[in-house]
């Protein structure tokens, strides 16, 4: 054990699917591990390689995370080697990058993330608790205060780490919940929402459920998002520059922004929305609470739910297309790849609509839609020079490579709707 208690690192990283791989070190072994890193086989984890590929190794970061329900365990997120040389489709890393780009162009961007998660019974076949039937269930406190023990479990750990936590509440579905933490640069907020799903599903097994972040786990309720609100910075004066003489108090800048995020919405859509599931949240019909409050179309309002990017205030926007099963260091990397598009081609959005999108829709002609599923988003992502461009050649093959994989072994299942509408035909 060392002085601060530690028995054990979790040396990990985030594949490009999100899912966290580690290799659990004594402390004894992290001085070495530090030097030669945490040897891996990539082709085990969703990264492009092949079994052939020698050892990948997982250098440790300086950033440590003691897990407040074990605290003689340490998550330690790390980056990518491989042959001395970093891989460059590693999600931790096209992220580092993207961020040294904004530097470069003299901005520092500012991040919050709002994901959304669902308390199931521990099978996770149904909810976690019978008497959350509300047909509208958002802020209900008596069913929040039902699930206290473990909310509260989850926003003391959030506080001793320093997050600054500010508020926990009942979502729109029944057995969905939402906890906001403060937000910072984009790095520290995808470790940490990558800490933050991982003690949540942890917590909750503690307390007997089952937690999950998947895009729509119920058919008729609403789904579960991951908002994105956004800012950029100059990286010298350290002053917003979102802020100025413009509609609703934005400056010029920021309309640039708002326009890269619009018009890269489509392609990176495999990135905000990456699986088959994500579907069933964007474009739904109406939910038993009476909206979904994800985006059908790619539009921007004024502080508008209805519409993929908010104007919430004259100091940042929210973007609402993200949902839960987003890799948070690739959802970082998109939000920053489109904000400096916007910014470095003056990108204008075009005029605010004031409507309410999900009753009023189609008055609007001509607005762009989101991609319907994941193959139409795979080829839009696909044919994208944008990826390319900002997130390299390699990550867009190898992320398009592995959806790819994914989107075929889908096909091959063979479901019940099927044979239900078929066996007759
Ligand atoms: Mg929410």
């Amino acid at each position: 054990m060392t002085k601060d208690g530690i028995r054990y690192y979790l040396v990990s990283f985030t594949d490009l699917f999100g899912v966290v791989r580690s290799k659990l070190v004594p402390a004894t072994a992290i001085d070495d591990m530090r030097e030669e890193g945490a040897g891996f086989a990539g082709f085990a984890a969703h990264l492009d390689m092949t079994p052939a590929h020698p050892d990948m190794l997982a250098m440790p970061s300086d950033n440590i995370y003691p897990l407040p329900w074990k605290p003689e365990v340490a998550w330690i997120p790390s980056d990518l080697q491989m042959d001395d040389q970093e891989v460059d489709h590693a999600p931790r890393l096209v992220l580092k990058r993207l961020i040294s780009r904004a530097k470069d162009m003299g901005y520092k961007v500012m991040t919050g993330v709002e994901p959304e998660f669902f308390l199931l019974s521990s099978s996770g076949d149904e909810l976690s608790d019978d008497s959350d039937t509300r047909s509208k269930p958002c802020y209900d406190q008596q069913a929040l205060m039902r699930r206290y023990d473990v909310i509260s479990e989850i926003s003391d750990a959030m506080i001793s780490m320093g997050w600054e936590p500010y508020q926990n509440d009942h979502e729109d579905a029944n057995g969905q919940f939402e906890m906001n933490w403060g937000f910072t640069d984009p790095l520290t907020t995808a470790d940490r929402h990558t800490f933050f799903k991982v003690m949540v599903k942890s917590l909750a097994e503690i307390h007997g459920f089952k937690a999950t972040f998947m895009p729509k786990p119920m058919a008729n309720l609403t789904g579960n998002g991951c908002h994105v609100h956004l800012s950029i910075w100059d990286a010298e004066s350290g002053k917003n520059l979102m802020k100025g003489d413009g509609e609703l108090g934005l400056s010029k800048l920021a309309y640039n922004v708002i326009g890269g995020l619009l018009e890269n919405a489509k392609s990176l859509a495999l990135i905000t929305n990456p699986v088959v599931n994500s579907y069933k949240r964007i474009n739904a019909p109406r939910t038993t609470s009476g909206a979904t409050w994800s985006p059908n179309t790619v539009t921007y309002g004024g502080n508008n739910r209805t519409h993929m990017i908010r104007i919430p205030g004259d100091n940042r926007v929210e973007v609402r297309l993200a949902d839960g099963a987003t890799n948070p260091y690739l959802l970082q990397a998109a939000m920053i790849a489109s904000a400096l598009d916007g910014i470095e081609r003056n990108v204008d959005p075009g005029e605010r609509i004031d409507l309410d999108m999900y009753a009023e829709g189609y008055k609007v002609k001509n607005a762009p839609k989101l991609p319907l599923n994941m193959l139409d988003s795979l080829r839009l992502f696909e044919s994208s020079n944008f990826v390319e461009k900002y997130f390299g050649k390699e990550f867009h093959t190898a992320y398009t490579k592995l959806k790819g994989e994914e989107w075929d072994e889908y096909m091959r299942y063979f479901s019940a709707w099927e044979k239900a509408n078929a066996l007759d035909v």
